[in-house]
């Protein structure tokens, strides 16, 4: 039976730990396949053999959890992770030489994978998350619109694609290459994806990976120390915070003007005018106000004079946002009060205003 436990190989680069691996999980697989085989066909023998002296439910036992029942659903998916797409591209290139042809998937980033030029052109990332979303949410999109009929296609579930494939199939079959992944990750056998979208709990979510039940290979392991201090960390400039108070400041004057308006045409019995931010000015005024509270602790911490910066314990963030009234109580009311400012702002007209800066502590706040 099956152990359930890991492991760590350690080799030089260029012995071929790559194949090795690549090939005896997906040759497991296949054994796990054929148990289950097997063991459907001695089902419906009805207890006849084929070879008396070998039981056909006894095959390939070493698969599969012996005597537990399993089905094909059962059958462990493999997620293949590497530092980077260019080393998973060397990966997926090893993969085309062997014998197997499993299904498989690579995960990317809308920057790396959305062929809509209007989002492509979006300056940062945030920016293009954001106006993908709208315009997923809107059906706006024709090549997220494609997706669901081309997602079955038999050129794009069978081939084995890198990145570079996935948007060259994308721009052939005019279907969005970003959603096209998420689509074949569900019938793929082995999934590829930079370590940033397992590591991240945040990226795992979004991705929806459930890593239940899966083979996990992390390829050259020793970055992953690494990355994983970098996937809990941030930074957060007094650029960030200034261009986040701009922001703000834009949207409670346009939001007093339309309250002062309406005062207004209140009292000529005129209909009332509404910006389409539905928000009292006194929540948008909090959110400044915990922006000043935040610049204000930041100022605060005391450096030494040498330049060489502060190192506190992990939980001291806790405390310096809980002094801008961040809180995990705040949290979810916070959030949604920035979600709702960051889609005012992106769907008005006019003077481009920065939004990186909210969309920033927004992240960092979740
Ligand atoms: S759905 Fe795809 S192609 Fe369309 S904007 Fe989003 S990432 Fe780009």
């Amino acid at each position: 039976p099956i152990k359930k436990v890991n492991g760590i190989l350690e080799s030089p680069t260029g012995t071929g730990k790559t194949l090795c691996l690549l090939c005896s999980t997906l040759a497991w697989r296949e054994h796990f396949k054929d148990t289950i085989s097997a063991r459907k066909i001695a089902q419906r023998m009805n207890g006849v053999e084929l070879f008396p002296d070998r039981p056909v439910s006894s095959w390939g036992t070493a698969a599969t959890d012996g005597d537990v029942p399993t089905y094909y659903t059962d059958i462990p998916k493999i997620i293949y992770a590497s530092r980077t797409h260019s080393q998973l591209t060397q990966v997926i290139n090893e993969l085309k030489n062997t014998v197997y042809r499993p299904k498989i998937c690579v995960l990317g980033s809308r920057e790396q994978l959305c062929i809509n030029p209007e989002v492509k052109r979006q300056e940062g990332n945030h920016m293009q998350i954001y106006m993908c979303r709208m315009k997923v949410m809107a059906r706006s999109c024709h090549f997220y619109n494609n997706v669901e009929e081309k997602s079955t296609e038999k050129e794009l579930i069978e081939s084995i694609m890198d990145i570079e494939d996935l948007v060259k199939n994308g721009n052939k079959h005019r279907a969005c290459p970003y959603y096209l992944s998420r689509s074949l990750k569900q019938q793929a056998d082995i999934i590829f994806m930079p370590y940033n979208y397992l590591l991240d709990s945040k990226s795992r979510k979004s991705h929806n990976l459930d890593l239940k039940g899966t083979v996990v290979i992390l390829d050259e392991a020793h970055n992953v120390e690494k990355l994983c201090e970098e996937s809990s960390s941030f930074d957060l400039t007094p650029y960030d915070l200034a261009s986040a108070m701009d922001a703000i400041n834009i949207v409670l004057e346009e939001q007093a003007k339309v309250v002062q308006q309406n005062e207004v045409n209140a009292e000529f019995n005129m209909e009332l005018a509404s910006s389409g931010l539905n928000m009292e000015l006194e929540d948008i005024a909090k959110i400044k106000k915990i922006l000043l509270q935040l610049e204000n602790a930041i100022d605060a911490v005391k450096l030494p004079p040498n330049g060489s910066g502060v190192t506190k314990e992990g939980s001291y963030i806790f405390d310096l946002f809980a002094e801008a009234q961040i809180t995990f109580q705040t949290k979810s009311s916070l959030l949604e009060s920035l979600e709702q400012i960051l889609q005012f702002l992106s769907g008005r007209t006019g003077i481009f205003i920065n939004t990186s800066g909210l969309h920033k502590l927004s992240d960092i706040i979740q």
